[in-house]
């Protein structure tokens, strides 16, 4: 049968508005791929985990295999919860008929459940021997060298590059022929051009989208991202801290910090004039959640608004473990608030009451702590003209039209990730 026009949107843009619910099911490939022109990100790559087959015993509603021994140790009963795991518990309570209505819709949805298992087909495995089985570059151990300020990035551009370059936002650089060679650390990198163009770095080639640019540097150097005027400032940022928690420290894919080290993020000086939408990850710890509510967003000047969820199916479209195991949920939140700008002009903010609260955005997981494009379900959110600047805090990726900041945020854009 003929596509509907909804799942023909979802194919080309990669996001789908389910019926009756507050919710927007996202294939995060399709969403990034409209960053680039000449490459396209690969699925393969994209969906690392949760593709595997329903094992027996699972049901659509999301109980995880093999998890029964797991789950009798983390669901406690009620009566030995703490004051803190008693205001968990009550969040996870209010989010709860949320995430049942989204998931729900999603599972009524039978275009879109059809089209799931699909998500990450399109491209021949990777063959054996290529440079993406190599190790991959460690940027957060090279810039603690130091040499650091030493190593350089080629990018290759193309001839029409000439005209277009602007020399100003680069500091400084050099002409190798059409490549041009840039430090990579501490440093504005930009590709200024209509089109993706490729990089080279000791060996490994990375992939940086039209109208984009990075800056990989330590929080240390946080401050220097602060634009010289009002007007350059950002009306989007997005924030995915690396918080302390068991599990990110367990699985050491990247350094936490502490979060006292999260209060020094120039928030006002970042945001446009016009204000800005500051759209904030955080995990279900309460003591973060605390942490946020009182000490971080006053300390930042931002209201918060809403809080938006992310929540994580498998391909079959079942929650990745069950919605009400205590000490691991199969979502996690979003929050949303503004920082008032300079020109306070109520006609460009959104207005509050206008604004949803508890909207859930579903999707396959991809690697460990990669989370979804969000900008499709916040945009209507962020004040001032469109296209709205925006910039990424402890970015592992790039975007057409944002700014990436972190210590690594080339990390998904090696040539592994990517088909050309
Ligand atoms: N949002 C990212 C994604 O979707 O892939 C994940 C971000 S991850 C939670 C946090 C990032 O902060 C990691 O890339 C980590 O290396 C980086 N980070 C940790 N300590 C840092 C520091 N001192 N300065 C800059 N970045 C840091």
């Amino acid at each position: 049968p003929a596509n509907s026009e909804k799942l023909t949107q979802f194919l080309k843009y990669g996001v789908y508005h389910l019926e009756s619910s507050n919710a927007v099911f996202i294939d995060p490939v399709r969403a990034l791929n409209r960053s680039y022109s000449l490459f396209k990100v690969s699925p393969l790559r994209y969906y690392s985990r949760f593709f595997e087959h329903k094992p027996l015993g699972t049901t659509a509603t999301g109980t995880c295999s093999n998890s029964r021994k797991r789950k009798r140790k983390e669901k406690r009963p009620p009566l030995a919860l703490n004051e803190r795991e008693r205001a968990a518990d009550h969040r996870h309570q209010e989010v709860r008929p949320f995430l049942l209505k989204a998931h729900e819709s999603l599972l009524r949805t039978d275009e879109l459940l059809s089209v799931l298992p699909n998500l990450r087909s399109g491209e021949a495995a990777p063959a054996g021997n290529d440079e993406s089985e190599l190790p991959q570059q460690s940027f957060i151990e090279l810039g603690r060298l130091w040499q650091a300020s030493m190593y350089e990035i080629s990018l290759n551009f193309p001839h029409s590059r000439e005209q277009t370059r602007d020399e100003g936002l680069l500091r400084s650089l050099c002409f190798n022929g059409l490549d041009m060679l840039l430090p990579i650390f501490d440093n504005l990198v930009a590709n200024d051009m209509d089109d993706d163009v490729e990089a080279e770095f000791l060996g490994s080639r990375y992939i940086i989208p039209r109208d984009s640019c990075f800056y990989m540097s330590d929080l240390k150097h946080i401050k220097n991202l602060v634009p010289g005027e009002d007007s350059c400032g950002f009306h989007l940022i997005v924030i995915d801290p690396p918080w302390e928690n068991g599990s990110a420290q367990q699985k050491s894919r990247y350094p936490t910090l502490p979060n006292r080290y999260f209060l020094s993020i120039p928030i006002k000086q970042l945001a446009h004039e016009e204000g800005a939408l500051v759209a904030l990850w955080v995990t279900n710890r309460e003591k973060l959640r605390t942490f946020v509510e009182k000490e971080l967003f006053p300390s930042w000047g931002v209201r918060h608004v809403a809080t938006f969820h992310w929540l994580k199916v498998k391909a079959d479209g079942s929650l990745i473990c069950d919605l009400d195991l205590f000490h691991h949920r199969p979502y996690e939140s979003l929050l949303l608030g503004y920082c008032d700008g300079k020109i306070v002009d109520s006609e460009k903010l959104p207005k509050g009451r206008d604004i949803h609260d508890n909207q859930v955005m579903i999707s396959v997981p991809g690697d460990y702590s990669r989370k979804p494009p969000i900008e499709d379900l916040v945009l209507e959110l962020v004040p001032g003209l469109k296209p709205p600047r925006c910039i990424e805090l402890f970015a592992r990726e790039m975007r057409a039209g944002w700014l990436s900041w972190g210590n690594e945020p080339l990390y998904f854009q090696e040539s592994r990730y990517f088909m050309s």
